[in-house]
């Protein structure tokens, strides 16, 4: 299928979905497996609107990791096909990395996730995340609840943080053993299967999150409307070639555009400047940023709208 197939016989190739509460660090994970920025994060929850296919290989296997929106109660249609997403999610992989947020005690909604799973009865790997942020004083404390909000289940438990990698060759090596013997599904050296406007647009969204805090989140959408080469001559007569981006941020009301442009526009040239040093790095090239704002009213509620800015109803 692939000029370079693996060489061991032992070879292990699967899908993993990662799921938890919004914020509990499944992004965040996501990045910190793969070596990559693929996955957008932040620390306002519900970041992650478009399911994501990051792709790690090691010499022993290949995950393909799907970063799935937190399940949690819908609040309106996006939450509800964010929900939906999650579910259907969990019926397509070969295992489930379950991850919870270490630094705070289980709630409901980890026991209504672990209620979900034990229904579909397939394998699970546990992640203890964010371990960074707890106590040596109450480590032991911390795995005791956790194990007994799993039910005695047989389900292997990691502490990790995707914040300084802690644990985490541990959890893709508990994560491989889950998958059945077969060959590559991607190319080895392939990190995402998101086209790259996808990813351009997931990173001007994050600055966006970023910087504006609560006022503006679930109501953003951001699209590219046009990506090109820009040719321009240096002095010294060579060419320089830049990558222009062209994009539009929608939300729904005028105040929040106001927002987001800012006193004299300044809100929005600092998003602009830092998705574009973001966008740099994934494409390794210089780039030219151009950002609309324009406001949709109620985009969130209109299914022909969602479709529209790509978010299918999976
Ligand atoms: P998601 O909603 O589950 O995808 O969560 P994100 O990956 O977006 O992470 C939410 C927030 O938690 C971000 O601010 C991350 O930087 C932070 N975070 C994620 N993992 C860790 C970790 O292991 N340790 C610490 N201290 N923070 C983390
Ligand atoms: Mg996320």
């Amino acid at each position: 299928m692939f000029s370079t197939e693996p060489t061991s016989k032992d070879f292990r190739s699967g899908f993993v979905a990662l799921i938890g509460r919004p914020n509990v660090g499944k992004s965040t994970l996501v990045n910190r497996f793969v070596g990559e920025k693929v996955a957008i994060t932040s620390p306002v929850a519900q970041t992650t609107r478009n399911r994501l296919r990051a792709i790690l290989t090691t010499a022993d296997s290949q995950l393909v990791l799907l970063d799935t929106p937190g399940i949690h109660k819908p609040h309106h249609l996006l939450g509800e096909r964010l929900v939906k997403s999650a579910r259907s999610a969990i019926g397509e992989v070969d295992v489930v990395l379950l991850i919870f947020e270490s630094c705070h005690p289980p709630g409901k909604g980890d026991a209504f996730i672990v209620n979900l799973l034990e229904k579909q009865k397939i394998p699970v790997v546990v992640a203890l995340n964010k371990w960074d942020l707890v106590l040596p004083s109450d480590f032991k404390s911390i795995e005791k609840d956790y194990k007994s909000l799993i039910n005695n289940n047989s389900w292997k438990i990691h502490s990790c943080s995707a914040k300084n990698g802690d644990g985490c060759l541990n959890l893709i090596k508990s994560l491989s053993k889950n998958l059945p013997k077969g060959q590559y599904l991607y190319p080895p050296e392939m990190v995402s299967d998101q086209p790259q406007r996808i990813l351009i647009s997931e990173l001007i969204r994050e600055q966006v999150l970023l910087h504006t805090k609560e006022e503006i989140p679930h109501s953003v959408a951001v699209n590219i409307e046009k990506i090109e080469e820009i040719k321009s001559q240096k002095k010294s007569g060579l060419d320089v070639i830049r990558t222009g981006v062209l994009a539009t941020i929608f939300v729904e009301r005028k105040s929040q555009k106001g927002i987001l442009i800012g006193k004299g526009g300044s809100m929005l040239k600092t998003i602009g400047s830092e998705a574009r040093i973001q966008i740099q790095a994934l494409i390794e090239g210089p780039v030219y940023l151009e950002l609309f704002v324009k406001v949709v009213p109620d985009w969130r509620r209109k299914p022909s709208r969602l479709s529209e800015l790509g978010y299918k109803g999976y």
